[in-house]
């Protein structure tokens, strides 16, 4: 695995918007914590001055948080972990609430691990931004093939430099660690580098020194998680596969997640041999079984090898230097890298969970009511350590909700309904609401429209590439349920759509809809009659002559 290398804590002091790279997950299935609503009473009067920044507050606001007395605690709030969850909570707690906040994060390294972290946490440095700096990268390859019905001509194919790639992204990692620290401090919490462990119900220990507080955020999210094989020391994870020296000649990549997807993206795009090692049948379990064909087909046609139903068995380093992966199928050898991308887990070890009896799932996620509070009243937790949505702006959302809960004596649970997500892979995917699965199974009688076209720029490129979109709609309120996209733009075009869906539009408000013309996401607005009609679950499923709509 690479090396870990150290980021200074100081930046850029301009605030920018960051990039908020919505992304992906299977259609979200909530695990259920135990509900225990938490009674206006339980959140303690507010005792002291407000921060400065937020003395415009109301009354209302003031009159009841999770605030303490002066004296009574070091903070009011002390969070463990500044990534997406944390930093939001810890923000908002600060300067819309005035409360006296702390937050701790370990240090920088690449690669995560029980001492290293960095500020931003996940998404900012070894999740969604650099993933996606490294899409971009890769995309080119695919634009330059596009490019050659158009004209263009090149005398050498153009040639990627993967240093000038990464040493690019690495600098704007650093930038925003910076920013991440501006924002921290500009907020007026404290921010205090090192590892948080949980003594009580009110005292955090950080590099031996306590503190206490009336409420404790754990937000400390995630690490990948590898089964233990033999040659596992070979392999690398997601965290290393951002940061390699090299470019791979040839990579396994195990696992039919969206990591797994997007990674494979990524390295096909830069040339390397990609094959993807799945233990199932299909690519993304829990996605609308159409869309999971259709990308596995074209991530194919794009040169990706697949091995389906297959488990990883053994890893062993050639002479020189080669792998070769044993799956309970077949070994295959040559590879410069083997990665997995088998799932992740919470990052709870150690951090005296179990001592303050916070309970946790059989995975190691903190369980938690609908307020994301423990089942410690004073200990709460946020985004991918509960295991709800892992998404980035999931963990944000939780983190609002806490706060005004906590500190806003406005009780707010995270809504889970028509949460977008993407995957960026290539052709990337947007979705929102319901699977075509999981709209028959809730709603028994659905609509399906489906169009599966070559978008115009294929016509000239004379590549193979098409896009896939899906409506599905509730056939007795006539409520578009879920929609689903695989196609260039996926994930900005279901940005948009998401809007409607969660305000719960009709399929009549989406056809009163004006197209923009000559687009791929006009098809959303025009697409007519139903492909699919079903009825009572099964039976009567009634296929229309226009099953694929075929869009030139
Ligand atoms: C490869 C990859 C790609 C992804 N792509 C996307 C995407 O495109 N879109 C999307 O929405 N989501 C994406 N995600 C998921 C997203 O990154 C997470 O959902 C999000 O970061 C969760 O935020 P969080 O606050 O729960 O945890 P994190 O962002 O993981 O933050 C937790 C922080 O806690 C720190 N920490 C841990 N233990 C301690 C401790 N004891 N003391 C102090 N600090 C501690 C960690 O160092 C870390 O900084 C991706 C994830 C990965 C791995």
């Amino acid at each position: 695995m690479a090396a870990h290398a150290t980021l200074p804590f100081s930046c850029s002091s301009k605030l920018q918007t960051l990039t908020r790279t919505l992304s992906p997950r299977g259609p979200l299935h909530l695990r259920r914590g135990f509900i225990r609503l938490p009674s206006l009473a339980a959140f303690p009067r507010f005792s002291r001055a407000p921060h400065p920044s937020c003395r415009h507050i109301s009354a209302s606001a003031e009159a009841s948080n999770g605030a303490s007395a002066e004296g009574e605690y070091d903070f009011d709030l002390f969070t463990i972990g500044a990534g997406s969850g944390g930093v939001r909570a810890s923000r908002f707690a600060s300067t819309l609430h005035g409360a006296r906040v702390a937050i701790c994060e370990m240090p920088f390294a690449t690669i995560a691990s029980e001492e290293h972290g960095g500020l931003g946490g996940t998404c900012v440095l070894r999740g969604c931004v650099p993933k996606k700096l490294l899409v971009y990268g890769s995309k080119y390859s695919h634009e330059f093939e596009e490019s050659r019905g158009f004209g263009w001509t090149y005398e050498t194919d153009p040639k990627h430099d993967w240093s000038t790639l990464i040493a690019n992204k690495n600098t704007e990692l650093q930038r925003l660690v910076g920013i991440y620290k501006n924002i921290i401090n500009n907020s007026g919490a404290t921010l205090i580098e090192g590892r948080g462990k949980i003594v009580d119900p009110h005292t955090v220990s950080v590099n031996g020194k306590l503190y206490t507080a009336k409420n404790i955020l754990v937000a400390v999210g995630g690490r990948p998680s590898i089964p233990n094989i033999p040659g596992i020391e070979h392999v690398i994870d997601s965290d290393a596969a951002l940061d390699l020296p090299s470019k791979p000649e040839k990579i396994a990549i195990i696992g039919g997640g969206y990591i797994a997807l997007e990674f494979a993206g990524i390295f096909n795009g830069l040339k390397s041999d990609v094959h993807v090692f799945i233990r199932q049948k299909k690519v993304l379990r829990g996605f609308d079984e159409e869309v999971r064909d259709f990308l596995a087909e074209q991530m194919s046609l794009r040169g990706i090898t697949f091995h389906t139903e297959q488990t990883p068995q053994a890893i062993t380093k050639s002479n020189d230097g080669l792998l070769s992966l044993k799956t309970s199928k077949e070994t295959i050898g040559g590879f410069s890298h083997v990665m997995f991308a088998t799932g992740r887990k919470p990052n709870t070890k150690n951090l005296g969970l179990e001592e303050a009896g916070v309970e946790m799932d059989k995975n190691g996620a903190i369980v938690v009511d609908e307020y994301s509070r423990t089942s410690v009243e004073s200990i709460w937790a946020v985004g991918d350590v509960t295991n709800r949505i892992n998404l980035t702006p999931v963990a944000l959302m939780e983190g609002g909700a806490f706060v005004k809960t906590v500190f806003g004596n406005e009780p707010t649970k995270p809504d889970y309904r028509a949460v977008p997500s993407a995957v960026f892979s290539q052709p990337p995917i947007g979705q929102v609401g319901l699977s075509e699965e999981q709209a028959i199974e809730e709603y028994g009688d659905v609509d399906v429209f489906v169009a599966n076209f070559r978008p115009l720029k294929a016509t000239l490129s004379g590549l193979p590439d098409r896009v896939l979109m899906k409506i599905i709609v509730c056939a007795t309120t006539n409520k578009v349920v879920g929609v689903h996209m695989c196609g260039d733009d996926a994930p900005e075009i279901i940005q948009g759509i998401a809007i409607a869906v969660k305000a719960g539009l009709t399929k009549q408000d989406f056809d009163a809809t004006i197209g923009i013309h000559p687009t791929s996401a006009e098809e959303f607005v025009t697409m007519r009659n139903a492909t699919r009609k079903i009825r009572n679950n099964t039976a009567s499923e009634v296929e229309s002559k226009d099953e694929v709509v075929t869009k030139q």
